[in-house]
């Protein structure tokens, strides 16, 4: 396999060009950059004439994942971060303690001086916190409500990017603590959707007619969340 960096004067955007045991072309926009796979003898015109006739996709892509980088999460004094879907205004106190205090619409970051480039994870902490107290607490009682809190085993936190949570066989619930950015009843929504699989573990219509009887709206909730999720993420990637 090798990889070039290319650019043509007949294309928007440069790409990066992986050579390998292939028949097929194919084009990938990640991460704000264009892949290009081809085969080893693939022609520098068959490469060209594929991606000037996808041009308009890619660039739409490219497009996309730009806004959405934009509007990533950045945790520094005076920005805004989103909790319990209210945006609070940050602000950063250099003192000899570290805590976190939320008092309406600001939230108060308290940091020694040394740990001043550790906001992220000390916001983080906090975060996981808040949703150890608040995301347990409901899913016991939803689960309670469904008459399957026997069903429950524990509820963990984890920062998976694929999926803001998941229901094991074995009654594990796992929830992504940067849920707890969005509004109070998108949360409520995704425990209320974990809980009821503690009855159907699957995504059939009894399973949704189960998450229906905690969350009526929940369809108009769950596509919040696929439009949305993406801010709540800080540039850091695990
Ligand atoms: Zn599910």
């Amino acid at each position: 396999m090798a990889t070039a960096a290319l650019k043509s004067p007949t294309l928007p955007f440069p790409f990066e060009l992986t050579r390998s045991r292939r028949k097929t072309l194919v084009v990938y926009v990640r991460g704000g950059k264009v892949e290009v796979r081809c085969p080893l003898r693939a022609s520098q015109e068959w490469i060209l004439s594929f991606l000037k006739e996808k041009s308009a996709w890619i660039q739409h892509q490219l497009e996309v994942q730009r806004l959405k980088q934009r509007e990533r999460l950045v945790i520094a004094d005076n920005r805004f971060v989103p909790f319990f879907g209210k945006p609070r205004l940050i602000q950063v106190i250099i003192c000899n303690q570290q805590k976190v205090v939320l008092r309406d619409e600001y939230l108060y970051i308290f940091v020694r001086a040394k740990n001043r480039d550790k906001l992220e994870q000390i916001f983080n902490n906090w975060l996981l916190q808040q949703a150890k107290e608040y995301m347990i607490t409901q899913t016991i009682k939803y689960a309670r409500l469904l008459g399957v809190e026997h069903r429950l085993k524990t509820v963990v936190f984890r920062r998976t990017k694929s999926k803001w949570g998941h229901c094991c066989q074995d009654g594990t619930i796992q929830y992504n603590w940067l849920a707890m950015m969005a509004p109070r009843e998108v949360i409520n929504y995704l425990i209320a959707h974990e809980t009821s699989h503690l009855r159907h573990l699957d995504h059939s219509q009894r399973f949704w007619n189960t998450v229906a009887l905690l969350c009526p709206n929940y369809k108009e909730l769950r596509h919040w969340l696929g439009e949305n999720g993406h801010r709540f993420w800080t540039e850091t990637k695990d």
